[in-house]
């Protein structure tokens, strides 16, 4: 049964170089607004009625048996652990993984501040992993799971890469081109569409990213604080 979202959460942190040992360069500005789709057992039907003001949020993730739903829960918890290593690198935390028949082919997690790259999140590297593995441009009856709902670049990425199915946590309402903000995933009028499942695990995925933002705006408040403090050591020497 799905069920309508429960509630907001909205992160929001400046990342600077003066906070973060792992980033050099410009800094970087990185909002996140996430939306937890509470799903009481991953989205498994549909939506069959709903009140007027949820008209136009239709639920159309299709139906996912019990077995395929305990699988998508599985492969989601691998890349949620991808997610942690891309924060281990002062990245904002998000992971991602690519499966065929219940067998991993390639994993990724997001990079872009380290490699000083706007492209390299966690999809597109799992996808260019996945595509050294399978040798081929093209990657078809496989699934990739995300923490965070993909963006405009990594849907257009999934469509060429011919993904079969995508399965993602966490709404993201800024950026999300798989129905948050447009649907780049099952557009009708490109030559592919995918099968599109959504909030699985969505809670503990944008909790790994909320949590992410809160522990950097507090190591940032402190820096600011350590050098206020310094300054005015400074001047009253
Ligand atoms: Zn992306």
């Amino acid at each position: 049964m799905s069920e309508t979202k429960t509630g907001n959460i909205v992160a929001k942190s400046t990342l600077n170089t003066d906070a973060d040992d792992n980033v050099t360069g410009t800094a970087v500005e990185v909002v996140e607004k996430v939306t937890v789709t509470a799903s009481k057992a991953n989205s498994i039907t549909p939506s069959t009625t709903c009140s007027d003001s949820e008209l136009t949020d239709i639920d159309v993730t299709p139906t996912v048996s019990v077995e395929q739903a305990a699988l998508d829960e599985k492969w989601m918890r691998v890349a949620m652990a991808q997610a942690t290593l891309a924060e281990a690198k002062g990245e904002v935390p998000v992971g991602a993984v690519l499966v065929q028949d219940d067998t991993l082919i390639a994993s990724g997690y997001n990079l872009s501040i380290c490699e000083h790259n706007p492209t390299a999140h966690a999809e597109i590297e799992c996808i260019q992993a996945a595509g050294k593995v399978l040798k081929n441009y093209r990657m078809l009856n496989t699934t990739l799971y995300v923490t965070l709902e993909p963006c405009s670049m990594c849907a257009g990425a999934m469509v060429h890469s011919r993904i079969a199915r995508v399965v993602y946590g966490a709404d993201d309402l800024k950026t999300g081109a798989a129905g948050s903000v447009v649907d780049l995933l099952r557009h009708p009028q490109f030559n592919h569409q995918l099968e599109v499942t959504k909030g699985v695990l969505a809670e503990e995925c944008a909790a790994q990213l909320s949590q992410f933002f809160k522990r950097r705006r507090a190591e940032i408040k402190a820096a600011k604080q350590a050098k206020r403090q310094a300054q005015t050591q400074d001047q009253t020497r």
